[in-house]
């Protein structure tokens, strides 16, 4: 097998895996990450069983068991009166289907227990604060362009993996590749302390509340410190992002049940992230670079998957750099390999925001379709997501 030397772009949940799966099987991987520490911005994050059986293989299974939380169900609620339409077996349950539990964690969490496993491994060197500003892809791999501290340097790798996110320089600006486009949804994320909240069952099971033109999704995280709390609205203008308050909110929310709107009456700093899918998913390797997670394929978080599907990437992409194939054919043989499943996830995360958001006589038809299904048949459809191994 080649040792390839590897620089990635970004050091989100996508970069930080691939550098373990990769370094894991014999590679030299520099992860060059704009911000200048780790960080993670946002709140919560759900790890589903194929995400877990990856990092079960990095050996990170226990601590992220004792960073999360694993919830006994999902409780599928009518957000306008506030009725359960159907409860969804996590828990045991899931586990024993899937030989995985379902975890709910704090994203910096998450991000703390890659960081500490790249930083302990001796064939990973992380540099924060430098910037891929731009690369010259040749055969044999890439020169790399990185600015830092006001100066630009220029570094030789074989291969250059682009895990930049939504707005990622390698997709747009080495492989000028389309961007990705904001959807017309924002998504209001909070986390509220646990002692505040008086809904009974919300800090051990996962809520989904199904409004119209609407939908939020509340979990426990930091082993039920805090209730992590995503509302999505439809915004024609992604700056209304910025127009955050408690009063909007709560107007935005004005026709919902008395048991959601208590929650948004608690103390929490709001912020809103407006939404972003990538149209065109046809390309995940060329040349000497291969793109992952949000760079390649930035979904609508409605299946819980973008992150999910960043770590598979990490997986696949690790395993077809080890076979001993010529390095192009393994870079076409991850791309072969990850766009069916990817564009199939996108589709679904699609398809059920637009389930999430039906209003008037379709939104009733919804419910009633979800009531008249047993909580393990809802499940079940998301089977073919959760069985996936690498
Ligand atoms: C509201 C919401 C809820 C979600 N919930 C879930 C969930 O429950 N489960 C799930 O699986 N997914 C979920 N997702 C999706 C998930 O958050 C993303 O898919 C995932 O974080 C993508 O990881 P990434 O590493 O690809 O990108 P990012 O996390 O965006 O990381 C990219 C990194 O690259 C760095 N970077 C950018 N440009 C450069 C550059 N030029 N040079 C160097 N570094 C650069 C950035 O600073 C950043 O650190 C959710 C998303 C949202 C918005």
């Amino acid at each position: 097998m080649t040792r390839y030397k590897i620089i990635i772009s970004g050091g989100g949940i996508a970069g930080l895996t691939a550098a373990l799966c990769l370094a894991k099987a014999g590679h030299r991987v520099n992860v060059s990450e704009r911000s200048t520490a780790p960080s993670a911005l946002g709140a919560g994050i759900q790890i589903s069983p194929n995400a877990f059986h990856v990092l079960k293989t990095l050996g990170l299974s226990g601590k992220l068991l004792s960073a999360g939380t694993a919830p006994s169900a999902i409780m599928m609620m009518n957000a306008m009166n506030g009725k359960n339409l159907a409860r969804l077996p996590l828990g045991f349950y899931i586990e024993d289907t899937h030989d995985a539990p379902y975890l709910v964690l704090h994203r910096a969490d998450l991000q703390n227990i890659l960081f500490e496993a790249c930083d302990a491994h001796p064939d990973i060197t992380m540099t924060y604060g430098a910037k891929i500003i731009d690369a010259a892809i040749h055969e044999n791999g890439a020169t790399v362009m990185t600015e830092r501290d006001g100066s630009t340097n220029e570094h030789l790798c074989d291969i250059l993996i682009g895990a930049d996110g939504i707005h990622s320089c390698v997709r747009h600006d080495i492989l000028d590749l389309p961007k990705a486009v904001y959807t017309g949804k924002i998504a209001w994320r909070a986390l509220i302390p646990a002692n505040q909240v008086k809904l009974s069952g919300a800090m051990s099971d996962t809520y989904v509340w199904l409004g119209s033109k609407a939908h939020a999704v509340t979990y426990p995280v930091r082993n039920g410190e805090y209730l992590n709390i995503i509302a999505v609205t439809q915004e024609r203008d992604e700056a209304k992002a910025k127009e955050i308050s408690k009063d909007k909110l709560l107007d935005k929310f004005a026709h919902w049940s008395d048991d959601f709107k208590a929650l948004l009456e608690l103390e929490a700093d709001w912020s809103g992230w407006p939404l972003y899918e990538t149209r065109h998913i046809d390309c995940m390797a060329e040349r000497s670079v291969a793109l992952i997670g949000d760079a390649a394929h930035a979904m609508l978080p409605f299946a819980a998957q973008g992150a999910a599907q960043a770590i598979e990437d990490a997986a696949v992409l690790s395993k077809c750099l080890s076979t001993g194939n010529h390095k192009q054919d393994a870079l076409k043989a991850f791309e072969k390999a990850r766009l069916p499943r990817v564009k199939r996830v996108v589709k679904t995360a699609r398809r059920n925001g637009q389930i999430y958001h039906l209003s008037g006589i379709a939104a009733t038809a919804r419910n009633l379709g979800i009531s008249n299904n047993s909580g393990e048949k809802l499940l079940a459809k998301q089977d073919w997501i959760y069985r996936w191994q690498v």
